[in-house]
């Protein structure tokens, strides 16, 4: 076996471990409901067990020194592991040689079939290629060894993009003509950092991609060093990293990168997976099967944001020419007050047991903000007449990210417990450039200076009021913008859960005086590309970072 074919090897074994973690996850998440919290645990553990780094490192080895193939590895590593485990006094760990036993069967079937396929239009480690891509489809594929997604429409911010981002699945999007040059059966590497895609490639080509595949997961183990130190800047500041989650998965990523609690859970993507409105009683377990995966710390709820790119297939909504304009977030929601009650009343018996805060999204001014009160208020009563407990003193933010809010927000910060910045909105509506348009890549622009200077006067507003505020949308996710949030004044970052290392690496590299004054600097420009310049120049010159950065706005990517 040559040293391509290990590499290959590697890449087989590390799509049987995440179709693998998928049909965990699946049959967790079925006993859970059947069976009870206790009993689902036991699956956590052989989670872990398949996600051991250990596992990894020891099968690679095998593949590498002695040439074995995957399965052979596997099978090989797990044997003598359970041997290690069967033979140690502590009770506990010799239970847990049954769970590696387990995690080695699954894994070999994996190698064998080369994964379930989901189904025939999507067969294991495929490629899909498609004109446009919503995000409750992206949200079907949790789990699923799809290896990337190429789309020809679509932008960096959409849902489906921030679902794939939050899943690991590397996503290209505004690629036109796609669908007509990619056919069945070709080989495609995406490079999702670089923003390219081979077709058909070389040999010499897929060689050198198999070894970066090796260097970005030794990169990704080099950052799971800072799992358990503080995200602090090299002068001492503290920045709280909490995760955006929006499913399970996000739920156990987070809690494995020892997030500072929930900045914002999403609970569309909750409504997306089904086939009907979840009950109260559904969404209650979901929201409580969610919240015992993440690590202490609050979870800040965010009510359902549906509309624009959101929409709910059981739920059609009336055609509109301009969505993200029309009917979605707290207006859908005050239009059908039955969802919006059942929703909350869910979220309120949650915080009888658990840390949890409550999140408005899209709200424009006081009139919503006092309506979304009082609907609270209402079901409290409710709930109170029923004699379910809840946690009266719930806190109750709201999300920035309307340029009416950002204009009030020295009034409402009269009236809310904290605030979290939804700049992937508020870049939208404050530059008139949809975020889902592939027309408007480069006119949605978060360095322009117009979004800078909002973003400051958000800062000093709230601290002069004494309210915390977080920012949630995706420039927290990406490190290139880390320095320059730090600058303006962000002291909370809620990100993806896959980014959160690099941001915390990003942060424990800044030094918050110089962040100051690169945010000075940037606030003294009133043209993007000379902001865009600053920042880069900044990145490029900071002390090497061991994770490709994200540049803004160099073409339509992510990974
Ligand atoms: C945002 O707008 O920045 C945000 C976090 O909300 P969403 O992306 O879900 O619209
Ligand atoms: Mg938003």
């Amino acid at each position: 076996m040559s040293e391509a074919e290990a590499r290959m090897e590697m890449v087989r074994f590390d799509a049987a471990v995440v179709a693998a973690e998928g049909e965990l996850l699946a049959i967790q998440d079925r006993v859970r409901r059947t069976l009870g919290e206790d009993e689902a645990e036991v699956f956590e553990v052989q989670i872990l067990l398949m996600r051991d780094v250990e596992l990894r490192d020891a099968v690679r080895a095998l593949c590498f020194d002695k040439r074995m193939n995957a399965q052979a590895a596997v099978d090989e590593e797990i044997k003598q592991l359970s041997v290690l485990f069967a033979s140690l006094d502590d009770a506990y760990f010799r239970e847990r040689a049954s769970d590696l036993h387990d995690v080695g069967r699954r894994l070999l079937d994996q190698l064998a079939q080369g994964g379930q396929p989901i189904s025939p239009e999507l067969p294991d480690g495929c490629v899909v290629v498609t004109s446009d891509l919503l995000a409750s489809v992206v949200a079907q594929l949790e789990g699923r060894s799809v290896r990337a997604l190429i789309v020809e429409k679509g932008g960096l911010t959409t849902h489906a993009t921030i679902l794939a981002r939050s899943l690991g699945i590397p996503m290209l999007v505004h690629v036109p003509n796609a669908c007509e040059q990619i056919r069945n059966g070709d080989l495609v590497i995406v490079d999702a950092l670089a923003g390219r895609i081979f077709l058909n490639p070389e040999a010499e080509v897929v060689d050198k991609y198999a070894q970066l595949q090796v260097d970005l997961q030794v990169h990704r183990s080099a950052l799971k060093d800072l799992v358990d130190l503080p995200a602090i800047t090299l002068d001492d500041v503290a920045i709280k990293l909490s995760a955006n989650v929006g499913q399970t998965a996000d739920a156990v990523a987070a809690a494995s990168v020892t997030a500072e609690g929930v900045g914002l859970y999403r609970t569309e993507f909750v409504f997306m997976v089904q086939d009907h409105f979840p009950s109260e009683d559904e969404q209650y377990n979901f929201y409580r099967s969610t919240a015992e995966h993440l690590p202490p710390g609050e979870t800040v709820i965010r009510v359902l944001d549906v509309g624009s790119d959101k929409p709910l297939n059981y739920f059609p909504l009336p055609r509109e020419g301009n969505p993200a304009l029309g009917c979605r977030g707290m207006r859908l929601l005050f239009a059908n007050p039955t969802i919006l009650h059942s929703q909350l009343r869910a979220i309120l018996r949650l915080s009888a047991s658990h840390p949890v805060a409550i999140l408005l999204p899209m709200i424009d001014g006081l009139d919503e903000r006092r309506a979304a009160k009082a609907a609270i208020k209402q079901v409290k009563a409710d709930l109170a007449t029923a004699g379910q407990s809840f946690n009266p003193r719930i806190r109750i933010g709201t999300m920035i990210e309307t340029p009416s809010a950002a204009i009030l927000v020295r009034q409402l910060a009269d009236e809310v417990d904290f605030f979290s910045v939804g700049s992937n909105d508020l870049v939208q509506f404050l530059l008139a450039a949809d975020r889902i348009s592939e027309e408007m890549v480069s006119t949605y622009d978060p360095l322009h200076p117009a979004v800078i200077q909002v973003l400051a006067r958000l800062v000093r507003t709230a601290a002069r009021k004494g309210k915390p505020i977080s920012l949630c949308g995706e420039i927290g996710s990406d490190p290139v913008y880390t320095k320059l949030l730090i600058g303006l004044g962000f002291r909370s970052l809620s990100v993806s859960p896959g980014r959160l290392l690099d941001i915390k690496h990003a942060i424990r590299s800044t030094r918050w005086c110089d962040a100051e004054d690169l945010a000075r600097r940037v606030l003294q420009s009133s043209s993007t590309s000379d902001i865009r310049a600053l920042v880069l120049d900044d990145w490029h010159r900071r002390s090497p970072v061991p994770s490709p950065p994200v540049e803004p706005r160099t073409s339509a990517r992510h990974s």
